[in-house]
C-alpha cells in the first residue's frame, strides 16, 4: 500500500471520515433551536476552525453546548490579534458612537470580571448602570462549561477551571463572595462528591507507555512503585531499580544540611536536574517523570524546582524529612492543598457554576431558579443578558480594543472604551473601569499607561494548555481495564481522565460502564530546556496554529492504542469532541528557577496592577496566582480602589 493510501486507510480505521455530533456545530441540547433557526447565517460555521458568530440574542444561541474548538475559539481574538500587530491603528476614530454612560464598564467576563461588578454594585448601589464587554461568546473567562447531550441527557464537564482549591484558605473577601451566592463547599463535598466511586468498581490510576517513546504500546494499571508494574513496564534494567529506589527508599540526598538549608537548595534546581544530580538516576528514567508537571506547571520537570513538586508527592524526597510549611522561593503551589479546604468538592461544570451564580445575581432574568443546586442544569438566556432594562449588562462577543482616559490632571475624568463586535467598533463611556482581562493585553488597550507599567504588565506570560473533552458510548474499556485515571508520559494528550461523579440537582452523573461518558484529557506544548516563559510563548503559537483536525486525529489514535486491549474502538465509540484550546491560560507564577525575587511592591503583577485614573487593573494576573479566590481577591481590591476617594 502506497504511503498516502496508508494513511488514508489508518484515518479511516481511527473514524476520522465519520460525522461526530456535529462536532464543528451545536449538538445536543441546542439541536432542535438550531434545526429551527437553521435558515439564519453566521451562526455556526461548517469548518470548526472558522470563525461562528451571533449575536447573543439569536434564538438558539447557547454557547455551552458547542463542540469542536473551544476556548479561545475561532472569532474570539481575532480582532486583538489585530490590534497587536497594528492593523487597528486608531480604533476611536472608526468606532461608532453608541451614546451609553455607564458608571462601571468591565473588560472581561471571567470570574474576575463579574466579581469586580457584583463588588462595584455593593458599594455603589443597586442602581449602578455596569457594563462587562467579554470576547468570548460565552461569559466565565476560564471557568467555562461543557454541554453534551446524550440521547436528551445532559452531560456536563468543565472546559477551563475546575476546582474551588487553593493552596491558601479563601480570604474573609473570596470566601464571602461565595458564601453570598450560597456555596459552602465543605456541606456541597458531603452531600453530592462522590470520589470514591470508580474505586468502588475496582478502577485505579494507570501509565500509558507510548511506542515512540519507549518502543512498545502498554497500559499499565497501578503504582509505579509496585513490583508488578515495574515488571510489566516497558524499561531498562537500570531505570526499574532506580524507579524503585527512588519511589520507595527514604534515602537523604542532600545530607548535613537543615530542612531550611535543603529547601533553598531544592528551590534552585529543576526537579529533572535533582534526580539526575542528587539521586543520580539513570536518563532512562527521565522520560516517565518528564511531564508529570505538565498539568499543574504547564512545563516539564525540566523548568520546575524540586521544591515546587515535592508537596505534590512527587517522589524522592521521602528521606530529607523536610519540615512542613512552605519557604521564601517556593511560589504559591508549594504549601499544597491541605489548607484549600475546598479541593474536594466541584461542581460539574467546574467553576462556570459560580460564573452562572454570579451571572444570576448581576442580571436575574437571564438565569432560571434560585439554588446553588438548580444552576447547575439550568438553561440560560443568553437574550437576556444585555437587554437595555438591565442595570448591569453583559455583551458577549466585544473585545475591548481601547480603554482611554482624559486623564489625571483633567477634569471629568471618564474612560472611554472602543470595542469590536461583530467585526464593527462602538464606544462606550463610564465613569470607572475595571481591567479584568489578561494582562498581556492592557499595554495595547492603554497605551497611556507608564511605560514600566506596560513592561511589567508584559512579563506576566500566560500558561497555554488545552482541556479536550471526549464524549464516549460506554466506558466499558475504561472498566475491563481497571482504569479510571492514566498518565501517558510520551502522548500528544499527557493524562487522560474518566469525568468524576458528582450529582447535584436534578444533574445526574453516569453509573453503569455500558452508559455514555465523558473523559477529560489534558495537553500543554511544551519546550523542554528553555525558561518557562519562552515555553510558554512556544506553546501559545502551536496552540493557535493546530487546527481541530490535528487534535482529532491525536485523541483517536491515543485512545484507540491506549484502550484497545479492552476492546475500544475510536470510530466506534467517540461521539463528540471539544478542545478548549487555552493559548492564555493560568496565570504566570513566578518561578524560583528563572525569576528574580523581587522587593515587597515591586514585582511585576504588584508594578503592573496600579490604579490609573478611573481605571484600575484586576484578573487572576494581578495576583500572579492562576486561582479563583485570586480572581476574587483582585476583583475586590480593583473596585476598592476605584471607589475609595
Ligand atoms: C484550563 C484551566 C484550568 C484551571 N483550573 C483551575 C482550577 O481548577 N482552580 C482554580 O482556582 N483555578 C483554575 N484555573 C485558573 C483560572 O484562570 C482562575 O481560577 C480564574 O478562572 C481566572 O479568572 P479571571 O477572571 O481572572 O480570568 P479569565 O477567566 O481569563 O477571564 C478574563 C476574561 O477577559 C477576557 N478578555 C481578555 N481581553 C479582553 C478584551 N480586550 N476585551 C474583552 N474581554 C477580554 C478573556 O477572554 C477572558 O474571558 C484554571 C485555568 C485554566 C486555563
Amino acid at each position: 500500500m502506497s504511503g498516502a493510501k496508508g494513511r488514508c486507510e489508518r484515518l479511516r480505521r481511527l473514524g476520522m471520515g465519520k460525522p461526530i455530533t456535529r462536532r464543528d456545530f451545536i449538538d445536543g441540547i441546542a439541536a432542535a433551536a438550531v434545526a429551527a433557526t437553521a435558515s439564519s447565517p453566521g451562526l455556526a460555521a461548517a469548518d470548526p476552525d472558522q470563525q461562528v458568530s451571533a449575536a447573543q440574542d439569536h434564538p438558539g444561541y447557547y454557547p455551552p453546548a458547542l463542540t469542536g474548538m473551544r476556548g479561545s475559539h475561532p472569532g474570539s481574538f481575532e480582532a486583538a490579534h489585530a490590534l497587536r500587530d497594528g492593523g487597528v491603528p486608531n480604533p476611536s476614530a472608526a468606532a461608532i458612537e453608541t451614546g451609553e454612560q455607564y458608571d462601571l464598564i468591565v473588560v472581561g467576563g471571567g470570574i474576575s470580571g463579574l466579581a469586580a461588578a457584583y463588588f462595584y454594585r455593593g458599594k455603589a448601589g443597586a442602581a449602578a448602570r455596569i457594563l462587562i464587554l467579554d470576547n468570548h461568546d460565552d461569559f466565565g473567562g476560564h471557568a467555562k462549561r461543557n454541554e453534551f447531550a446524550f440521547g436528551g441527557k445532559i452531560q456536563l464537564i468543565n472546559g477551563g477551571t475546575l476546582g474551588i482549591d487553593s493552596p491558601r484558605p479563601y480570604s474573609p473577601v473570596a470566601g464571602g463572595l461565595l458564601n453570598a451566592l450560597g456555596i459552602d463547599p465543605t456541606a456541597l463535598a458531603a452531600r453530592h462528591s462522590q470520589p470514591e466511586f470508580y474505586s468502588s468498581l475496582g478502577l485505579g490510576s494507570g501509565v500509558f507507555f507510548d511506542k515512540e517513546t519507549f518502543g512498545v504500546d502498554r497500559l499499565i494499571r497501578g503504582k509505579i512503585s509496585s513490583p508488578e508494574f515495574l515488571d510489566q513496564a516497558p524499561l531498562s534494567e537500570p531505570a526499574r531499580r532506580d524507579i524503585q529506589r527512588l519511589e520507595t527508599e527514604p534515602i537523604d540526598y542532600l545530607p548535613g544540611l537543615t530542612s531550611a538549608e535543603k529547601k533553598a537548595r531544592l528551590s534552585r534546581i529543576s526537579y529533572r536536574d535533582y534526580l539526575l544530580d542528587l539521586v543520580k538516576v539513570d536518563p532512562s528514567v527521565i522520560p516517565l517523570y518528564q511531564s508529570r508537571t505538565h498539568g499543574e506547571w504547564g512545563v516539564g520537570i525540566d523548568a520546575v524546582s524540586a521544591l515546587d513538586v515535592w508537596p505534590f508527592g512527587l517522589p524522592g524526597f521521602q528521606g530529607l524529612k523536610l519540615d512542613a510549611g512552605s519557604a521564601p522561593h517556593m511560589g504559591y503551589t508549594a504549601a499544597g492543598y491541605a489548607d484549600g479546604g475546598s479541593y474536594k468538592f466541584h461542581f460539574p461544570d467546574g467553576n462556570a457554576s459560580i460564573a452562572r451564580l454570579l451571572v444570576r445575581s448581576l442580571t436575574p432574568t437571564a438565569v432560571p431558579g434560585s439554588t446553588v443546586e438548580d444552576v447547575v442544569t439550568a438553561r440560560i438566556d443568553y437574550g437576556r443578558l444585555d437587554r437595555p432594562d438591565n442595570p448591569i449588562r453583559i455583551r458577549l462577543g466585544s473585545t475591548a480594543l481601547s480603554v482611554s482616559t482624559s486623564g489625571p490632571g483633567h477634569l471629568p475624568v471618564v474612560a472611554e472604551v472602543v470595542y469590536s463586535r461583530m467585526d464593527r467598533l462602538y464606544t462606550a463611556g463610564a465613569e470607572h473601569c475595571v481591567l479584568a482581562c489578561w494582562s498581556t493585553m492592557i499595554p495595547y488597550l492603554c497605551p497611556q499607561l507608564p511605560e514600566p507599567q506596560k513592561a511589567a504588565l508584559r512579563y506576566l506570560v500566560k500558561v497555554p494548555l488545552v482541556y479536550t473533552n471526549v464524549a464516549l458510548r460506554s466506558w466499558r474499556a475504561f472498566h475491563r481495564l481497571g482504569v479510571s485515571a492514566i498518565h501517558c508520559p510520551g502522548s500528544y494528550h499527557s493524562s487522560v481522565r474518566l469525568n468524576p461523579v458528582t450529582d447535584i440537582g436534578s444533574y445526574r452523573s453516569p453509573r453503569s460502564p455500558d452508559e455514555p461518558i465523558l473523559v477529560r484529557m489534558v495537553r500543554t506544548p511544551c519546550s523542554p530546556g528553555m525558561s518557562e516563559r519562552d515555553q510558554h510563548r512556544m506553546g501559545r503559537a502551536d496552540l493557535l496554529t493546530t487546527g481541530f483536525a490535528t487534535f482529532e486525529e491525536k485523541v483517536r489514535d491515543q485512545l484507540g492504542r491506549m484502550l484497545g486491549p479492552g476492546g475500544f474502538d475510536p470510530a466506534r465509540d467517540i461521539t463528540a469532541i471539544t478542545v478548549n484550546r487555552w493559548p492564555h491560560g493560568y496565570a504566570y507564577e513566578y518561578n524560583p528557577l528563572f525569576d528574580p525575587v523581587w522587593p515587597e511592591g515591586e514585582a511585576p503583577h504588584e508594578i503592573g496592577r496600579a490604579r490609573f485614573g478611573p481605571i484600575a487593573i484586576a484578573n487572576s494576573d494581578a495576583a500572579a496566582a492562576a486561582y479563583t479566590d485570586t480572581a476574587i481577591d483582585q476583583a475586590h481590591r480593583a473596585v476598592e480602589e476605584l471607589l475609595a476617594g
